[in-house]
């Protein structure tokens, strides 16, 4: 094919990989084929490339709904992989005397399955776990590996120290993390009472502040740890109890997603010269727990933002390791094993929500079109004339008039002066004018910030099966950013401009900030919907934190899940090895006190009524009972495989709520 010069380049796979910076955040297990399909590389070779689009196919016709969410276990290992073979790496070409004994925190997602991966794959490198809870002390007993660590974190009361120590017993190797001063005499009590010696971990207060988000989990006001003078009080109490040499670790935790290397340069630091102080008074520390903290760059764009990090695995475990070092050296003390507790950089990547969009409230669209009409009140016919006067001079004026001409439309209207036509042909216009100001706005030399919200407020939004507070909490909670595109047509341009929002019936339930094109904006590019063709939205980086601190708001259950492995001899280059289903109305109901049978009965009663008093015919009673007894069994979204389009309210200068909700 010959190009004209004058012709616009053809959109390509290539131009949406950048548009979506695929590289920034994808970090090569995620791509576009060249039919147009997102592709998942689990091992980051391109042979062994799935098309997710032909997955999600498969998915539905073996009668799985949306959503789903998509575990790569593949990349679980591949992570693991990454992190303890770079760290052998590092200290390898360091020099370094210690080891590196990495455990992953299980809080961070402890489905079973992602445990099991990551065990399996770390048993090569004793790869350890943590627990923060009785309750996940109660998986990592069972699930660790002999020879890898057993870290126990978080508040304990003394059957937990008790649990712990159970697991020393079973020949597990347990560091009990003492986080506050009373949580010592508990420990050595139920050391005594089992004939255990523990092995401790002293939980460190650090003075430097984190940066990113969790920044304030250091420093003196920290939940956790302790301060100096009770580091220095545990051990007067070790030693005079004869119990010094079981302390075993130095422990600290700057935060989760810490944004700047420097900080965890200088946290290491801090922490190393503490280790010293203590090995050079005699206590002989093994090993250093530098936490988690090692951060996802979930927008791409390497800077230190709360949503990205300013640093890569290597430039982390440098740092780690040569921060140590150099203070050993100064210090002429021992080089300690390394441990680190990084749980957001294994799982985040391995998991992908996909959700259907079933339908667009698209900005400014009518059903109708409003010709000039003779007769028409005046309030219309201003209306007219300020888009025909608008100019990128005179943007803010003619907004504040079309603002105005809107309010009087709506004061005429509730007075009886204005019909409903007029007022639907002001609404049309408002939105034109709004529309058309938005597209002038980058040709006027200032721009006020109401013209700025207002320009927020008219893009479209696409309807997606999911409930936000379900699957992506921290989105809602904290502004968390996640990596969103489509799974498909990526060889077309996508030219709408759009926010998401979810089916629950609150307006929380949105998204509207997103990464991509290097920097966060307020829209997500995407494709217009071809009526009825099924439109595949893919909601990237959420396997950490995201499991299980979901709700069920709007009695929206858990998701259907599917877990993916790649394999070569399989068609597609994969098989899917387990179906998890999500909760039906049943379960979700019953979670909350409702009991299906009880439920039935009530309505069986109202349907007895209504035959009764001769308003249903018995069998339409029956039917009826039938119906509702057969949506137990269903999944909590919703089932839609068409879509609508809808137009949206007019912007009015505050929040534009959508016309379309659903339910109540
Ligand atoms: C949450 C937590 C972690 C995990 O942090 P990531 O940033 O996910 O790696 C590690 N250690 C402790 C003590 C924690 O509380």
């Amino acid at each position: 094919m010959h190009y004209n010069i004058w012709m616009p380049k053809p959109w390509t796979v290539e131009d949406s990989a950048k548009l979506y910076n695929l590289r920034g955040w994808g970090l090569k297990y995620f791509g576009v084929n060249e039919k147009g399909n997102m592709a998942v590389q689990p091992n980051r070779e391109p042979q062994g490339s799935i098309d997710m689009k032909a997955v999600v196919d498969d998915v539905l016709a073996r009668g799985i709904k949306l959503p789903v969410l998509f575990r790569f276990q593949d990349i679980l290992r591949h992570r693991v992989k990454l992190l303890n073979e770079t760290f052998s790496k590092v200290i390898a070409d360091h020099k370094y005397k210690g080891r590196y004994f990495g455990v992953y925190p299980i809080k961070v997602n402890q489905l079973r399955e992602v445990v099991e991966e990551i065990v399996d794959a770390g048993q090569d490198y004793q790869f350890g776990l943590e627990a923060g809870s009785k309750g996940e002390l109660m998986a990592v007993l069972a699930m660790n590996q002999p020879g890898a660590l057993v870290i126990v974190n978080g508040y304990k009361d003394e059957r937990m120290m008790r649990l712990a120590l159970l697991g020393t017993k079973l020949g597990k190797r347990v560091l009990v993390v003492i986080e506050k001063p009373s949580e010592l005499p508990l420990l050595l009590k139920a050391g005594r009472d089992l004939g255990v010696r523990p092995l401790i971990g002293l939980r460190s207060k650090l003075q430097t502040q984190g940066s990113g988000k969790w920044k304030y989990s250091t420093g003196q006001a920290a939940k956790f740890g302790l301060t100096t003078p009770e580091v220095l009080a545990a051990v007067l109490e070790l030693e005079s109890a004869g119990l010094s040499d079981c302390v075993k670790m130095l422990h600290f935790h700057v935060g989760s997603q810490v944004t700047d290397i420097q900080t965890i340069k200088d946290a290491v630091r801090e922490a190393t010269r503490t280790y010293a102080k203590l090995r050079q008074r005699g206590i002989s520390i093994e090993y250093l727990d530098c936490g988690g903290g090692l951060g996802v760059d979930y927008d791409g764009t390497n800077t230190a933002v709360d949503s990205s990090t300013n640093y890569n695995l290597k430039e982390y475990v440098g740092g780690v390791v040569a921060t140590i070092q150099e203070v050993c050296a100064q210090e002429k003390v021992p080089e300690p094993n390394i441990v680190t507790e990084s749980g957001r950089y294994l799982v985040a990547h391995h998991s992908m929500l996909v959700v259907n969009v079933f339908g667009t409230i698209e900005a400014g669209a009518s059903p109708i079109e409003f010709a000039q009409a003779p007769g028409e009140a005046d309030v219309v016919v201003k209306m007219r004339e300020v888009i025909a006067e608008l100019t990128p001079a005179n943007l803010a004026e003619s907004y504040h008039d079309g603002l105005e001409r809107q309010d009087e439309a709506f004061t005429l209207f509730k007075l009886g002066f204005l019909s409903l036509e007029d007022k639907a042909k002001v609404e049309n216009l408002f939105w034109k004018l709004c529309l058309e100001i938005d597209r002038l706005m980058p040709k006027a030399k200032y721009v006020p910030e109401d013209l700025v919200a207002m320009s927020k407020t008219v893009k479209d939004q696409y309807l997606c099966n999911f409930s936000l507070f379900q699957s992506l909490p921290d989105s809602w909670a904290i502004g968390q950013l996640f990596p969103i595109m489509p799974l498909h047509r990526l060889d077309e341009e996508p030219l709408r401009r759009a926010a998401l929002v979810d089916i629950t019936c609150d307006s929380d339930g949105k998204i509207a900030q997103f990464a991509c094109h290097r920097k966060a904006g307020g829209s997500l590019p995407l494709h217009a919907l071809h009526n009825g063709d099924p439109y595949y939205l893919g909601v990237f980086l959420m396997g950490a934190y995201q499991a299980t601190m979901g709700d069920i708001h709007n009695l929206f259950g858990r998701v259907n899940e599917v877990h993916v492995f790649a394999d070569a001899d399989e068609p597609g280059g994969y098989y899917i090895e387990e179906i998890i289903s999500g909760q039906n109305v049943k379960e979700v109901l019953e979670s909350i006190q409702y009991n299906d049978f009880e439920l039935a009965k009530m309505v069986k009663a109202a349907a007895d009524a209504q035959v009764k008093a001769g308003a249903l015919k018995p069998r339409e009673g029956v039917e009826l009972l039938n119906e509702y007894e057969s949506v137990m069994a269903e999944y909590t979204y919703i089932d839609h495989n068409g879509q609508h389009h809808a137009p949206a309210a007019p912007p009015n200068g505050s929040s534009a709520e959508p016309l379309v909700k659903q339910g109540a």
